[in-house]
């Protein structure tokens, strides 16, 4: 997908439309490698400003990407959905057209979220046991810092202390 800057040049302020789909494998993001599943689906729109020398370009992006947990590292689906409005200057562009595979691939990077969960409560996997909280308890080994926050521990550390005095 790209537009015709000397058409665009010879039509100052008429607005240019592309729609189409591209295909884009992985995406970098962050040292994260992101999948890309099917075709990204991309809508752009441009016009020229003579008086700026400039062309203002309109990418909106749609696409699905897997990515990982951010909690426990399941695999997640997201849904991106992103538009971008930049500023495009043609005298630092090589050849004659505006190629919008990059603004595309910055649109998807721009959409992902920064903490992907695979669902809102996800209990993620303890750092002191190594035990995935959404299908199993702590292991007997868990070195985490014990806190008396349940109540029920609570009662429990109560009547461990008066124990201790009774001797
Ligand atoms: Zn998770
Ligand atoms: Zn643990």
């Amino acid at each position: 997908m790209r537009f015709d800057l000397d058409a665009m040049r010879a039509a100052p302020g008429k607005v240019f439309h592309v729609e189409g789909e591209e295909q884009l494998t992985t995406l970098n993001w962050r040292g994260e490698e992101v999948r890309v599943e099917g075709p990204v689906h991309a809508e752009a729109s441009a016009f020229y400003v003579g008086s700026e020398n400039q062309v203002v370009l309109t990418v909106h992006v749609r696409g699905r990407v897997h990515r990982a947990c951010s909690r426990c590292l399941a695999d997640v689906v997201e849904n991106v959905d992103k538009e971008e409005e930049l500023e495009v200057f043609p005298d630092e562009i090589q050849g004659k057209y505006l190629e919008l595979r990059p603004f595309i691939e910055a649109g998807m990077r721009l959409g992902l979220s920064t903490k992907p969960l695979c669902r809102p409560d996800c209990q993620g996997i303890c750092p002191y046991c190594g035990a995935d909280l959404n299908r199993e308890p702590h292991r007997p080994n868990c070195s985490r810092p014990r806190t008396a926050r349940d109540p029920r521990l609570s009662v429990l550390a109560t009547l461990l202390e008066e124990e201790k005095n009774k001797t």
